[in-house]
């Protein structure tokens, strides 16, 4: 059986907190704001195994509501989530992901990104693959306050 999932999230850019993608603390002059640590990405990918696997979203599984989850770490988050799809039999076939942001270009953290994705999931960096976009200084993306990730995944059991 193979099962498709798709996740997104969107978190606002602040002064004085990092921006980090996939685990990647990336430099910048803003960074997510979250009750989580804020990375976009990893919160994006959650929801999609969820997705594919029909084990509910990122919100039910860490509630914001909880203070236990405050200024928690989203590679630990997004392990547990993964741990639990993967206790239901799933495996990874491959991870497509598109992060929109106006600035920084990450082109250059794409591959360390890759690599700690790879790493927190235990597959091979070759079945991720991460694209960064702008927002073409249209709308909230383009204006710089807010960065955006899409993700979408295939498993296999
Ligand atoms: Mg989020």
């Amino acid at each position: 059986m193979i099962r498709v999932g798709l996740g997104r999230d969107v978190h606002r850019l602040v002064e004085g907190r990092r921006f980090l993608l996939g685990g990647v603390a990336i430099p910048s002059d803003k960074g997510e704001m979250g009750h989580s640590d804020g990375d976009v990405l990893a919160h994006a990918v959650i929801d999609a195994f969820l997705g594919a696997a029909g084990l509910g979203d990122i919100g039910e599984l860490f509630p914001p509501s909880d203070p236990k989850w405050r200024d928690a770490d989203s590679m630990k988050l997004l392990k547990a989530a993964w741990d639990t799809v993967r206790d239901a039999g799933w495996r990874l076939s491959n991870l497509d992901c598109v992060v929109s942001a106006e600035k920084p270009k990450l082109l250059p953290y794409r591959g360390d990104i890759r690599v700690s994705l790879a790493q927190a999931l235990g597959v091979p960096p070759g079945a991720i693959f991460v694209k960064g976009k702008t927002g073409e200084g249209l709308g909230s993306i383009g204006e710089g306050l807010a960065v955006e990730a899409l993700a979408v995944c295939l498993l296999e059991r």
